[in-house]
Protein backbone atom coordinates (compact mmCIF):
# COMPACT_ATOMS: atom_id res chain seq x y z
CA UNK A 1 0.00 0.00 0.00
CA UNK A 2 2.79 2.25 0.60
CA UNK A 3 3.96 1.68 -2.95
CA UNK A 4 0.62 2.39 -4.28
CA UNK A 5 0.39 5.40 -2.24
CA UNK A 6 3.93 7.14 -3.85
CA UNK A 7 2.76 6.11 -7.19
CA UNK A 8 -0.44 7.93 -7.12
CA UNK A 9 1.28 11.00 -5.73
CA UNK A 10 3.89 10.70 -8.73
CA UNK A 11 1.16 10.16 -11.37
CA UNK A 12 -0.79 13.15 -10.46
CA UNK A 13 1.84 15.33 -9.68
CA UNK A 14 3.45 14.24 -13.60
CA UNK A 15 -0.36 15.05 -14.38
CA UNK A 16 -0.86 18.24 -12.94
CA UNK A 17 2.49 19.40 -13.91
CA UNK A 18 1.82 18.93 -17.93
CA UNK A 19 -2.06 19.86 -18.24
CA UNK A 20 -4.01 19.89 -21.22
CA UNK A 21 -7.47 21.30 -21.88
CA UNK A 22 -10.23 18.98 -23.29
CA UNK A 23 -9.76 17.80 -26.95
CA UNK A 24 -5.85 18.03 -27.03
CA UNK A 25 -4.80 15.26 -24.37
CA UNK A 26 -2.21 14.22 -26.70
CA UNK A 27 0.54 14.00 -23.94
CA UNK A 28 -1.68 13.39 -21.61
CA UNK A 29 -3.62 10.24 -23.34
CA UNK A 30 0.20 8.76 -24.08
CA UNK A 31 1.36 8.78 -20.33
CA UNK A 32 -1.72 7.39 -19.69
CA UNK A 33 -1.36 4.61 -22.48
CA UNK A 34 2.00 3.95 -21.32
CA UNK A 35 1.57 3.18 -17.74
CA UNK A 36 -1.53 0.98 -18.09
CA UNK A 37 1.09 -0.84 -20.77
CA UNK A 38 2.91 -1.90 -18.53
CA UNK A 39 0.16 -3.63 -16.23
CA UNK A 40 -0.66 -6.97 -17.20
CA UNK A 41 -3.82 -8.71 -18.55
CA UNK A 42 -4.75 -5.04 -19.58
CA UNK A 43 -6.22 -4.97 -23.57
CA UNK A 44 -5.61 -1.06 -23.96
CA UNK A 45 -6.74 0.99 -26.73
CA UNK A 46 -7.52 4.38 -27.90
CA UNK A 47 -11.08 4.95 -28.74
CA UNK A 48 -10.60 8.45 -29.99
CA UNK A 49 -7.22 10.27 -30.36
CA UNK A 50 -6.99 11.45 -26.95
CA UNK A 51 -9.00 8.88 -24.60
CA UNK A 52 -8.04 5.63 -23.76
CA UNK A 53 -9.32 2.99 -22.80
CA UNK A 54 -8.15 -0.19 -20.43
CA UNK A 55 -10.21 -3.49 -20.65
CA UNK A 56 -9.67 -6.17 -18.10
CA UNK A 57 -11.30 -9.44 -18.54
CA UNK A 58 -12.05 -10.98 -14.98
CA UNK A 59 -11.22 -14.92 -14.55
CA UNK A 60 -15.06 -15.38 -12.75
CA UNK A 61 -18.45 -14.98 -13.96
CA UNK A 62 -20.09 -11.48 -13.86
CA UNK A 63 -21.01 -8.46 -15.14
CA UNK A 64 -19.20 -6.13 -17.16
CA UNK A 65 -18.65 -2.19 -15.32
CA UNK A 66 -17.66 0.66 -16.96
CA UNK A 67 -14.96 3.01 -14.56
CA UNK A 68 -14.62 6.44 -16.04
CA UNK A 69 -12.24 9.35 -15.32
CA UNK A 70 -11.39 12.26 -16.72
CA UNK A 71 -8.54 13.42 -17.58
CA UNK A 72 -8.80 17.27 -19.29
CA UNK A 73 -7.71 20.71 -17.78
CA UNK A 74 -9.22 23.55 -18.25
CA UNK A 75 -7.74 27.19 -19.59
CA UNK A 76 -6.94 28.93 -16.23
CA UNK A 77 -3.65 30.25 -14.88
CA UNK A 78 -2.28 28.56 -12.33
CA UNK A 79 -1.52 30.68 -8.83
CA UNK A 80 0.04 27.38 -6.86
CA UNK A 81 3.73 27.91 -6.91
CA UNK A 82 4.62 23.89 -5.20
CA UNK A 83 7.18 22.21 -7.41
CA UNK A 84 4.39 20.36 -9.55
CA UNK A 85 2.97 23.47 -10.36
CA UNK A 86 1.47 23.49 -13.70
CA UNK A 87 4.56 23.96 -16.48
CA UNK A 88 1.95 25.34 -18.89
CA UNK A 89 1.20 28.74 -18.53
CA UNK A 90 -2.90 29.43 -19.32
CA UNK A 91 -3.41 25.92 -18.77
CA UNK A 92 -4.00 24.10 -15.18
CA UNK A 93 -5.44 21.38 -13.44
CA UNK A 94 -8.21 23.04 -11.42
CA UNK A 95 -10.90 20.69 -11.34
CA UNK A 96 -9.33 17.54 -9.98
CA UNK A 97 -9.20 14.99 -12.89
CA UNK A 98 -5.36 14.99 -12.56
CA UNK A 99 -5.97 13.00 -9.39
CA UNK A 100 -9.56 11.01 -10.99
CA UNK A 101 -6.95 10.03 -13.63
CA UNK A 102 -4.05 8.69 -10.92
CA UNK A 103 -7.34 7.34 -9.02
CA UNK A 104 -8.18 5.02 -12.22
CA UNK A 105 -5.03 4.22 -12.93
CA UNK A 106 -4.14 2.95 -9.41
CA UNK A 107 -7.86 1.00 -9.76
CA UNK A 108 -6.18 -0.60 -12.92
CA UNK A 109 -3.30 -1.69 -11.35
CA UNK A 110 -4.50 -3.31 -8.40
CA UNK A 111 -6.90 -5.33 -10.64
CA UNK A 112 -4.18 -6.26 -12.93
CA UNK A 113 -2.98 -7.68 -10.32
CA UNK A 114 -5.36 -9.51 -9.34
CA UNK A 115 -7.18 -10.49 -12.21
CA UNK A 116 -8.15 -14.06 -11.83
CA UNK A 117 -10.37 -13.22 -9.00
CA UNK A 118 -12.21 -10.84 -10.81
CA UNK A 119 -15.57 -10.75 -11.73
CA UNK A 120 -16.84 -10.43 -15.33
CA UNK A 121 -15.29 -7.45 -17.25
CA UNK A 122 -14.15 -4.14 -15.69
CA UNK A 123 -13.48 -1.12 -18.29
CA UNK A 124 -11.51 1.51 -17.25
CA UNK A 125 -12.49 5.03 -19.71
CA UNK A 126 -9.81 7.36 -19.36
CA UNK A 127 -12.40 10.38 -20.62
CA UNK A 128 -11.18 13.14 -22.63
CA UNK A 129 -13.12 17.01 -22.54
CA UNK A 130 -15.34 16.64 -19.65
CA UNK A 131 -15.12 20.67 -19.52
CA UNK A 132 -15.76 21.56 -22.98
CA UNK A 133 -19.55 20.89 -24.73
CA UNK A 134 -20.47 18.81 -26.54
CA UNK A 135 -18.32 16.43 -24.29
CA UNK A 136 -15.96 13.86 -24.73
CA UNK A 137 -18.70 11.32 -23.12
CA UNK A 138 -21.01 12.07 -25.57
CA UNK A 139 -18.67 11.27 -28.43
CA UNK A 140 -17.71 8.34 -26.93
CA UNK A 141 -21.21 6.93 -26.13
CA UNK A 142 -22.60 7.76 -29.44
CA UNK A 143 -19.58 7.50 -31.62
CA UNK A 144 -17.40 4.15 -30.54
CA UNK A 145 -18.60 0.69 -29.11
CA UNK A 146 -17.85 1.84 -25.73
CA UNK A 147 -21.15 1.17 -23.98
CA UNK A 148 -22.05 -2.20 -25.84
CA UNK A 149 -22.66 -4.55 -23.12
CA UNK A 150 -21.83 -2.43 -20.22
CA UNK A 151 -24.20 -3.38 -17.56
CA UNK A 152 -23.75 -0.85 -15.06
CA UNK A 153 -21.20 2.22 -14.93
CA UNK A 154 -19.63 4.48 -11.78
CA UNK A 155 -17.17 7.25 -11.32
CA UNK A 156 -16.35 9.79 -9.03
CA UNK A 157 -15.34 13.42 -8.45
CA UNK A 158 -13.14 14.42 -5.63
CA UNK A 159 -14.85 17.49 -3.74
CA UNK A 160 -12.61 20.17 -2.60
CA UNK A 161 -15.73 21.47 -0.57
CA UNK A 162 -15.78 18.14 1.67
CA UNK A 163 -13.23 16.97 4.12
CA UNK A 164 -10.36 14.59 2.35
CA UNK A 165 -11.18 10.86 3.05
CA UNK A 166 -14.78 11.34 3.01
CA UNK A 167 -17.30 9.47 0.39
CA UNK A 168 -20.67 11.06 -0.45
CA UNK A 169 -23.51 9.51 -2.50
CA UNK A 170 -26.78 10.57 -3.29
CA UNK A 171 -29.87 8.86 -5.25
CA UNK A 172 -31.32 10.24 -8.85
CA UNK A 173 -30.76 13.89 -8.97
CA UNK A 174 -27.43 14.53 -8.50
CA UNK A 175 -26.30 17.41 -10.72
CA UNK A 176 -27.55 19.80 -13.27
CA UNK A 177 -28.34 20.00 -16.72
CA UNK A 178 -26.21 22.49 -17.74
CA UNK A 179 -27.54 25.05 -20.75
CA UNK A 180 -26.70 28.01 -22.14
CA UNK A 181 -27.89 31.47 -23.51
CA UNK A 182 -26.81 34.15 -25.74
CA UNK A 183 -28.89 37.53 -26.21
CA UNK A 184 -28.09 40.71 -28.30
CA UNK A 185 -30.07 43.53 -27.80
CA UNK A 186 -30.84 45.77 -31.04
CA UNK A 187 -31.52 49.27 -29.81
CA UNK A 188 -30.40 52.48 -31.87
CA UNK A 189 -27.37 54.27 -30.67
CA UNK A 190 -26.95 58.12 -30.44
CA UNK A 191 -25.75 60.64 -27.90
CA UNK A 192 -25.46 59.97 -24.47
CA UNK A 193 -27.18 63.32 -23.75
CA UNK A 194 -30.10 62.38 -25.83
CA UNK A 195 -31.44 59.56 -25.20
CA UNK A 196 -34.98 60.43 -25.87
CA UNK A 197 -33.74 60.09 -29.66
CA UNK A 198 -32.04 56.22 -29.19
CA UNK A 199 -32.94 52.94 -27.76
CA UNK A 200 -30.45 52.27 -25.13
CA UNK A 201 -29.94 48.33 -25.31
CA UNK A 202 -28.13 49.14 -22.11
CA UNK A 203 -31.13 50.33 -20.06
CA UNK A 204 -32.83 46.85 -22.00
CA UNK A 205 -30.85 44.91 -20.79
CA UNK A 206 -30.54 45.70 -17.32
CA UNK A 207 -34.07 45.30 -16.84
CA UNK A 208 -34.14 41.95 -18.91
CA UNK A 209 -31.13 40.67 -16.55
CA UNK A 210 -33.42 41.55 -13.05
CA UNK A 211 -36.55 40.54 -14.79
CA UNK A 212 -34.99 37.11 -15.87
CA UNK A 213 -34.94 36.39 -11.75
CA UNK A 214 -38.86 36.43 -12.06
CA UNK A 215 -38.84 33.26 -14.07
CA UNK A 216 -36.95 31.51 -11.24
CA UNK A 217 -38.74 33.39 -7.94
CA UNK A 218 -42.64 33.87 -9.86
CA UNK A 219 -42.80 31.19 -12.73
CA UNK A 220 -41.35 28.27 -11.53
CA UNK A 221 -42.77 26.75 -8.09
CA UNK A 222 -39.99 26.62 -5.40
CA UNK A 223 -39.02 23.42 -5.06
CA UNK A 224 -38.43 22.96 -9.09
CA UNK A 225 -34.47 23.76 -8.54
CA UNK A 226 -33.85 26.22 -11.71
CA UNK A 227 -30.58 28.74 -11.63
CA UNK A 228 -30.48 31.31 -14.25
CA UNK A 229 -27.26 33.06 -14.07
CA UNK A 230 -26.55 36.27 -16.58
CA UNK A 231 -22.76 35.88 -16.52
CA UNK A 232 -21.88 38.65 -19.68
CA UNK A 233 -22.67 41.96 -20.57
CA UNK A 234 -21.09 43.77 -22.73
CA UNK A 235 -22.09 46.63 -24.46
CA UNK A 236 -20.80 50.90 -25.21
CA UNK A 237 -17.24 52.09 -25.81
CA UNK A 238 -16.98 55.50 -23.96
CA UNK A 239 -18.85 58.00 -21.58
CA UNK A 240 -21.25 59.79 -24.45
CA UNK A 241 -22.02 57.28 -26.79
CA UNK A 242 -25.31 55.05 -26.49
CA UNK A 243 -24.48 52.15 -28.60
CA UNK A 244 -26.86 50.17 -30.70
CA UNK A 245 -26.50 47.02 -29.50
CA UNK A 246 -25.75 44.95 -26.25
CA UNK A 247 -24.35 41.18 -25.62
CA UNK A 248 -25.41 39.00 -22.86
CA UNK A 249 -24.44 35.53 -21.82
CA UNK A 250 -25.82 33.53 -19.22
CA UNK A 251 -26.09 29.77 -17.96
CA UNK A 252 -29.55 27.77 -17.00
CA UNK A 253 -29.41 24.97 -14.21
CA UNK A 254 -32.14 22.26 -14.07
CA UNK A 255 -32.63 18.68 -12.85
CA UNK A 256 -35.93 18.01 -14.22
CA UNK A 257 -36.66 17.09 -17.90
CA UNK A 258 -40.05 18.97 -18.68
CA UNK A 259 -38.62 22.35 -16.68
CA UNK A 260 -35.58 22.12 -18.46
CA UNK A 261 -37.75 21.90 -22.00
CA UNK A 262 -39.87 25.06 -20.81
CA UNK A 263 -36.91 27.31 -19.66
CA UNK A 264 -36.39 28.53 -23.20
CA UNK A 265 -40.02 29.12 -23.55
CA UNK A 266 -40.14 31.53 -20.31
CA UNK A 267 -36.98 33.44 -20.81
CA UNK A 268 -37.90 34.20 -24.07
CA UNK A 269 -41.40 35.45 -23.42
CA UNK A 270 -39.12 38.16 -20.65
CA UNK A 271 -37.01 38.63 -23.33
CA UNK A 272 -39.49 39.43 -26.30
CA UNK A 273 -41.45 41.41 -23.31
CA UNK A 274 -38.88 43.91 -22.51
CA UNK A 275 -37.73 44.17 -25.85
CA UNK A 276 -41.45 45.02 -26.90
CA UNK A 277 -41.99 47.57 -24.14
CA UNK A 278 -38.90 49.67 -25.01
CA UNK A 279 -38.47 49.47 -29.20
CA UNK A 280 -35.74 46.99 -29.17
CA UNK A 281 -35.21 44.03 -30.90
CA UNK A 282 -33.86 41.06 -29.80
CA UNK A 283 -31.63 37.81 -31.01
CA UNK A 284 -31.27 34.94 -28.31
CA UNK A 285 -30.19 31.66 -29.42
CA UNK A 286 -30.61 28.81 -26.27
CA UNK A 287 -27.95 25.69 -26.38
CA UNK A 288 -28.75 22.96 -24.34
CA UNK A 289 -25.94 21.49 -23.10
CA UNK A 290 -25.16 17.82 -21.30
CA UNK A 291 -27.64 16.22 -19.51
CA UNK A 292 -28.76 16.81 -15.93
CA UNK A 293 -26.94 13.36 -14.19
CA UNK A 294 -29.51 11.39 -12.68
CA UNK A 295 -28.08 8.29 -10.44
CA UNK A 296 -29.76 4.62 -10.78
CA UNK A 297 -30.84 4.10 -7.01
CA UNK A 298 -29.91 1.07 -6.76
CA UNK A 299 -26.61 1.71 -7.75
CA UNK A 300 -26.43 4.65 -5.49
CA UNK A 301 -27.95 2.34 -2.76
CA UNK A 302 -24.45 -0.41 -3.37
CA UNK A 303 -21.88 2.66 -3.63
CA UNK A 304 -23.53 4.04 0.28
CA UNK A 305 -23.04 0.25 1.21
CA UNK A 306 -19.76 -0.12 -0.50
CA UNK A 307 -18.74 3.35 1.03
CA UNK A 308 -19.53 2.34 4.55
CA UNK A 309 -17.28 -0.86 4.44
CA UNK A 310 -14.32 1.44 2.82
CA UNK A 311 -14.59 4.55 4.99
CA UNK A 312 -16.93 3.44 7.74
CA UNK A 313 -19.85 5.34 8.91
CA UNK A 314 -17.98 8.87 10.21
CA UNK A 315 -16.77 9.40 6.66
CA UNK A 316 -19.84 8.97 4.87
CA UNK A 317 -22.34 11.94 3.97
CA UNK A 318 -25.67 11.55 1.79
CA UNK A 319 -24.74 14.19 -1.28
CA UNK A 320 -26.56 16.96 -1.50
CA UNK A 321 -27.69 18.09 -5.41
CA UNK A 322 -25.50 20.53 -7.22
CA UNK A 323 -26.14 22.64 -9.82
CA UNK A 324 -22.83 22.06 -11.62
CA UNK A 325 -22.98 19.96 -14.88
CA UNK A 326 -20.89 16.77 -15.68
CA UNK A 327 -20.85 14.89 -18.76
CA UNK A 328 -21.06 11.38 -17.17
CA UNK A 329 -24.80 12.17 -17.44
CA UNK A 330 -23.98 10.32 -21.20
CA UNK A 331 -22.98 7.19 -20.27
CA UNK A 332 -26.84 7.10 -17.57
CA UNK A 333 -28.51 7.05 -20.77
CA UNK A 334 -27.47 3.88 -22.08
CA UNK A 335 -26.85 2.33 -18.64
CA UNK A 336 -27.52 2.35 -15.09
CA UNK A 337 -24.69 3.80 -12.67
CA UNK A 338 -24.02 6.45 -10.07
CA UNK A 339 -21.68 8.99 -9.32
CA UNK A 340 -20.12 9.90 -6.34
CA UNK A 341 -18.36 12.42 -4.86
CA UNK A 342 -14.76 11.65 -2.42
CA UNK A 343 -13.88 14.77 -0.25
CA UNK A 344 -10.20 16.22 -1.08
CA UNK A 345 -10.28 19.30 1.08
CA UNK A 346 -8.03 20.27 3.89
CA UNK A 347 -6.19 22.93 6.00
CA UNK A 348 -3.21 20.51 5.92
CA UNK A 349 -3.32 20.87 2.21
CA UNK A 350 -4.28 24.07 2.47
CA UNK A 351 -7.04 22.28 -0.26
CA UNK A 352 -10.17 24.03 0.23
CA UNK A 353 -10.53 26.47 -2.52
CA UNK A 354 -13.25 26.03 -5.06
CA UNK A 355 -12.92 24.10 -8.34
CA UNK A 356 -11.92 26.17 -11.46
CA UNK A 357 -9.98 28.79 -8.82
CA UNK A 358 -6.48 29.37 -9.95
CA UNK A 359 -5.23 27.91 -6.61
CA UNK A 360 -7.41 24.66 -6.30
CA UNK A 361 -5.16 21.40 -5.43
CA UNK A 362 -6.46 18.45 -3.93
CA UNK A 363 -5.05 16.56 0.04
CA UNK A 364 -3.66 13.76 -1.88
CA UNK A 365 -4.56 11.42 0.46
CA UNK A 366 -7.86 11.75 -1.33
CA UNK A 367 -6.24 9.84 -3.97
CA UNK A 368 -6.09 6.36 -1.76
CA UNK A 369 -9.40 6.70 -0.74
CA UNK A 370 -10.98 6.97 -4.18
CA UNK A 371 -9.10 3.71 -5.19
CA UNK A 372 -9.93 1.78 -2.40
CA UNK A 373 -13.85 3.54 -3.10
CA UNK A 374 -13.56 2.53 -7.13
CA UNK A 375 -12.01 -0.97 -6.86
CA UNK A 376 -14.61 -1.86 -4.42
CA UNK A 377 -17.42 -0.95 -6.25
CA UNK A 378 -15.87 -2.53 -9.56
CA UNK A 379 -15.90 -5.78 -7.79
CA UNK A 380 -18.95 -5.29 -6.05
CA UNK A 381 -21.18 -4.35 -9.62
CA UNK A 382 -19.23 -6.76 -11.40
CA UNK A 383 -20.48 -9.88 -8.87
CA UNK A 384 -23.50 -12.03 -11.12
CA UNK A 385 -26.70 -11.17 -9.46
ZN1 LIG B 1 -14.64 21.28 -13.67
ZN1 LIG C 1 -14.53 18.28 -13.00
Amino acid sequence: MEELRGQLVAWRRHLHMNPEVGFEEHATAAYIEAQLRRMPGLSVSRPTATSVLAVLKGGLPGRTVLLRADIDALPIHEENTFEFASQTPGVMHACGHDGHTAILLGVAQLLSGDAGRVPGEIRMIFQHAEEIGPGGAEELVMQTPLMDGVDVVTGLHLNSQLPAGVVAVKPGAFMAAPDMLELTIRGKGGHGAHPEETVDPIAVGAQVVTNLQHVVSRMVAAQDALVVSVTKFTSGTTHNVIPDTAELMGTVRTFDPALRERAPQLIERVVRGICDAHGATYDLRYEFGYRPLINTDWVAAQLKDIALDVVGADRFRDAKPTMGGEDFSAYLEKAPGAYFNVGSGSDEADSRWPHHHPRFTIDETSLETGVHMLRAAALRLARPE
